[in-house]
């Protein structure tokens, strides 16, 4: 009698430890992925904001092929190779301009860079590396500034 409740305890004691396993178990790997997840979340945000950050430099921000298109270029010939507008050199690549250099001048402020230097630095940012005026702007009488025929 006495040995037959025995076992029966036994069992019941055995029993609560494989659920009390099971549990922890179950908890363990739920905290791990819990874990888990919000690693996941905060590596992402991170990626979120460091892409936010470099959202400026990133094309698609600056203009596109056809902006640059209207935008007024010309060819440093022998007779101008001082360079229209005044200017004697490209401030991007700090090259003087020569004979047959392809220049594009910003119709804004009339800064006139390489059009090769200007047009990888526009793509990225519509503003003019030297003034910072809104190279983009429409020109509404670019009759005036011969549109670029080597496109
Ligand atoms: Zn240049
Ligand atoms: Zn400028």
């Amino acid at each position: 009698m006495g040995s037959g409740l025995l076992i029966i305890a036994t069992r019941i004691i055995r029993a609560g430890a494989i659920t009390a396993l099971i549990l922890l178990l179950l908890g363990a790997s739920t905290l791990v992925l819990l874990h888990m997840l919000a690693v996941g979340r905060a590596c992402r945000q991170s990626l979120r904001a460091v892409n936010r950050a470099a959202g400026f430099l990133e094309p698609g921000n600056g203009l596109s092929s056809d902006d640059l298109d209207n935008l007024p270029c010309f060819e440093i010939s022998t007779q101008n190779g001082g360079g229209e507008g005044g200017a004697d050199g490209c401030a991007l690549c700090l090259e003087s301009f020569e004979p047959g250099d392809r220049c594009r001048i910003l119709p804004a402020c009339q800064h006139s860079f390489h059009a090769r230097c200007v047009d990888r630095w526009l793509v990225r940012s519509p503003f003019c590396p030297m003034c910072r005026s809104n190279a983009g702007r429409r020109c509404s009488d670019s009759s005036s500034l011969s549109g670029c025929a080597y496109g």
